[in-house]
């Protein structure tokens, strides 16, 4: 037997492919649904994403795997996104950033400059080695690189400029987050995910929901401990795959070579808080405003993609929120709400729910592809997946599904081969 830990979208389908070629899958999954970051809530009659989540058009393997899936229709749209300054919003596109006021003329034309830069040019290796303070402050000067690129990588990456490597944050420019399109299936994202639980079970093999996996022990011979109906339960597996958070591997599993171990213990996570509001109207015609001088770091309207229910829905998201982690549920959504009411006074915001999560994306900074964990790992019967296997491509729906395909091809070759 092939036991996955985890039912987040690498282990989904990463067990999917192991079930079609014919090998005995469990995938074991701690929560009572499966999705992961991905996962959605019932509110009504619907299932909505607990975290904002949707498509870009580039997204191919995403986009592959649901038309797979069956799933062909999508509202598909080039969105609208702004910032907010002083509860203003400013358009992000070409030719609106020249009416910014809070940028000079100087500013702003170094900024422009920027942009076209990263668009056309290819390679940027020269950068290699250098940090992206150190870059910014020579392309667009510190009041630029303090008004908008420090505030915009703390608030969705949880990183210092200094922490973030220059080569890295020009490729991000490059792929243009703010200008492509975005798409959102119109069966909605549950719709996937339950498409491939329900292929894996096709194939007789098994998703367990509501059963942590408590202990993994690694040796000759692999062994895993679990938790289901409340009873302690062991099984011993041929091949143990991981797509947990690696704090969470680290803290469950024993017989780990001392170096390797360490090496792992390198990787730090970024934690998020989601407050997700229901609304009679729409705030704006913005699908996404980055907010850099609230407690959150930004809001994005899902109805204004995806206009799907009989009410509106947003996420005020924050990543890395420090002391506000402290905060109980009630005490966040009343700080928020507060806050988003002073950007849109109209807002009728009648119910809300609060999400959170200590792992929300392993932090990648400039040292990452140092201590990243490959897919094969120095033991036999162990793995790893997920989006801790895909720097330099960061946290995606996307290079989560990337990284489950590339472990389930990894691991049927090496049983050919065997
Ligand atoms: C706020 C936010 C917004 C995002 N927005 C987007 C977006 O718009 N578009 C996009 O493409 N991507 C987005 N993502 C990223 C995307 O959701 C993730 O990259 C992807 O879902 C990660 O999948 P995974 O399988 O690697 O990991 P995970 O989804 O983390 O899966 C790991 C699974 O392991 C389970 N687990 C943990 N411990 C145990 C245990 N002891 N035993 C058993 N199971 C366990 C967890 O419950 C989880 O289900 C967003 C993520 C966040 C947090």
């Amino acid at each position: 037997m092939i036991a996955i830990v985890g039912a987040g979208l690498s282990g989904l389908i990463c067990g999917k492919i192991l079930a079609e070629n014919g090998e005995d899958v469990v995938i074991f999954e701690a929560k009572r649904d499966v999705g992961g970051l991905a996962r959605c809530f019932d509110y009504d009659k619907y299932k909505l994403p607990v975290f904002y989540h949707h498509v870009f058009s580039h997204d191919h393997i995403t986009l592959n795997v649901m038309r797979e899936l069956g799933i062909k229709d999508f509202y598909k749209k080039r969105i609208k996104m702004g910032i907010s300054f002083e509860n203003k919003i400013y358009e992000i596109s070409w030719i609106k950033t020249l009416f910014w006021d809070f940028l000079s003329w100087q500013d702003k034309l170094k900024f422009g400059t920027l942009a076209i830069k990263t668009k056309i040019k290819k390679d940027w290796k020269k950068l290699e080695g250098k940090n992206a303070e150190e870059w910014l402050r020579k392309e667009v000067g510190k009041n630029v690189m303090k008004k908008i690129f420090a505030p915009l990588m703390r608030e969705k990456y949880g990183l210092s400029l200094k922490e973030i490597s220059a080569s890295e944050l020009a490729m991000r420019l490059k792929e243009g987050e703010a200008t492509g399109k975005f798409l959102y299936p119109k069966k909605g994202l549950y719709e996937m995910l339950m498409r491939l639980k329900k292929e894996i079970e096709k194939y007789n093999s098994e998703v367990k929901c509501s059963t942590p996996v408590t202990k993994i022990s690694l040796g000759s011979k692999a062994c895993i401990e679990y938790k289901e109906n409340g009873r302690k339960k062991r099984t011993k597996v041929k091949t143990v795959i991981t797509s947990v958070p690696i704090p969470t591997f680290l803290k469950i599993t024993k017989g780990l070579p001392k170096n390797y171990r360490k090496k792992l213990e390198k990787i730090k996570y970024c934690s998020s808080i989601c407050v997700d509001i229901f609304y009679s109207s729409p705030l704006s015609d913005f699908y996404w405003v980055n907010v850099f001088d609230k407690s959150f770091g930004g809001v994005i309207e899902h109805t204004n993609l995806a206009n799907l229910y009989d009410f509106k829905f947003a996420w005020i998201w924050k990543y890395a929120p420090g002391k506000l982690w402290k905060f109980s549920d009630k005490e966040i959504a009343k700080l928020f709400i507060y806050e988003i009411k002073e950007i849109f006074p109209q807002a009728e915001i009648f119910d809300y729910r609060v999400f959170r999560d200590p792992y929300a994306s392993p932090l990648y900074d400039k040292n990452y592809a140092k201590y990243m964990p490959s897919i094969k790992t120095p033991l036999k019967n162990l793995l790893f997946t997920g989006v801790a296997t895909t720097y330099p491509e960061i946290r995606t729906m996307n290079t989560a599904l990337k990284a489950g395909i590339k472990t389930a091809k990894i691991l049927l070759k090496e049983m050919e081969n065997a």
